[in-house]
């Protein structure tokens, strides 16, 4: 009895002392491994950040040595006598930079996306090797990365203001940058939260960034949808000025050359939620092209929007109203007739065309005008108000068709929108006229 207890105790107090041995060796081991790491000296270099925007060219990079003066001192090579002062002198002299932004080859058409690239040392394998190796133990080299930042060309955010490349500050407008869109209110601040602009209701995240809006559009009520081909033109921003005013949208079915005559234009059009529509490139026959002109002629005038406002045209308006199948089967739109022709483009009298369209406008219809005349941007100046005050929403085709719950379908051919319950929506009713 007393024999084994005793031993009980001598056993317990062993595994005791084992155990606090193992646990000694343990934090020794740590110990040691933390002072020799940390003792090793280090050398720091320390990548300068550059930002540039996209047109400029490519800045000298610079890299700054921090070393404490004693660290500089430890000689590394006892025979030859070279010191850490001696590396960081070869270091600087044989620097080299690796970063993969190339100017040349802008990753987007309008520089307009802010990127950035990691601005790497590229040490040359002799010196690596010493240090790596060689030296392991007396001397460390710590690099910290460098950015090359390439700006949005247009400009940048100041806080909470946009900045442009001019100096001047953006405000009271949309603001679509690195693939995102923000707006800016009238005293240049970016908006967040939900915020009424044009009467369409926005909602915007924290950072600014626009999650969705609402069209304001009510469904019950009639709407119309006037578009206007051909343009933009000198006068187009007249129009535009009358829509905003009026919280109101129409669809633009414009030609390239017009495109890229008026850029601002049609930039501001997408601003103010009007629709964006390809009315081709030359404006000829679509039915005397054979399939690869066809293409051509719709998916030129689309690269030259989406270069502008980084999308291209959602709706396709052939010129003269002319197809057949090989067109209907080659554009992959849907293809926007009209059904209520003011013949504007004859008459060149705004009266007329005022009076023409409201003694024929009903609900649901597409209205055909021609914004490169001045009488018709008088006569739809006059017609936002006069259809507004006849209880009709002026909206975009695409919005008309959200609204009565049609799905625009490519090489479909739409002449008006009437309400599902109406057969007639895909009725097609071409005139010869100028469209
Ligand atoms: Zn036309």
């Amino acid at each position: 009895m007393f024999h084994n207890s005793r031993e009980r105790r001598l056993k317990r107090k062993r595994m005791i002392i084992a155990g606090l041995s193992v646990a000694a060796v343990l934090f020794l081991a740590v110990i040691f491994f933390l002072w020799h790491h940390q003792s090793v000296p280090t050398v720091t270099i320390h990548i300068e950040d550059v930002s540039i925007y996209p047109d400029e060219e490519m800045p000298a990079f610079q890299a700054n040595i921090e070393v404490e003066e004693s660290v500089k001192k430890i000689v590394l090579d006892k025979r030859s006598g070279y010191t850490v002062r001696d590396l960081i002198r070869e270091l600087k002299e044989i620097y080299r930079f690796e970063c993969d932004y190339d100017p040349e080859v802008p990753e987007d058409e309008d520089g307009k996306v802010k990127k950035e690239y990691p601005i790497r040392l590229a040490l040359a394998e002799e010196i690596k090797k010493r240090v790596e190796k060689t030296w392991k133990n007396q001397v460390r080299l710590e690099v910290i990365e460098g950015t090359l930042m390439i700006k949005n060309s247009l400009g940048e955010w100041e806080e909470d203001r946009f900045r442009y490349r001019d100096g001047t500050y953006a405000s009271n407008k949309f603001l679509y940058l690195d693939d995102e869109t923000y707006y800016v209110d009238e005293d240049g601040r970016k908006v967040t939260g939900e915020q009424e602009i044009w009467g369409r209701k926005f909602y915007f995240d924290q950072n600014g960034v626009l999650e969705r809006e609402e069209d304001g559009i009510d469904p019950s009520r009639p709407m119309i949808a006037l578009t206007f081909d051909d343009g933009p033109g000198k006068d187009t921003e007249r129009l535009l000025d009358a829509l905003e005013k009026h919280g109101a949208r129409a669809t633009f079915f414009m030609v390239k050359s017009n495109i890229t005559k008026y850029p601002d234009t049609v930039k501001r059009m997408k601003e103010i939620g009007c629709e964006i529509g390809n009315h081709t490139t030359d404006h000829k026959r679509l039915t005397e092209l054979a399939e690869a002109e066809i293409v051509s002629q719709v998916e030129t005038t689309n690269a030259a929007l989406k270069s502008l406002i980084g999308e291209g045209a959602t709706v396709v308006r052939p010129p003269y109203g002319m197809v057949n199948d090989l067109v209907k089967s080659t554009i992959k739109y849907p293809l926007i007739f009209w059904n209520v022709d003011t013949l504007d483009w004859e008459t060149r009298d705004a009266g007329k065309t005022v009076k023409h369209t409201l003694e024929n406008v009903k609900d649901g219809d597409i209205v055909l005008m021609h914004d490169i005349y001045e009488t018709t941007i008088d006569a739809a100046i006059e017609l936002i108000e006069k259809l507004q005050e006849a209880g009709y929403q002026l909206v975009t085709v695409s919005e008309m068709a959200r609204a009565r719950g049609i799905e625009l379908e490519m090489g479909e051919e739409y002449t008006r929108l009437r309400p599902v319950q109406n057969t007639e929506n895909t009725e097609i009713q071409k005139s010869g006229t100028q469209n």
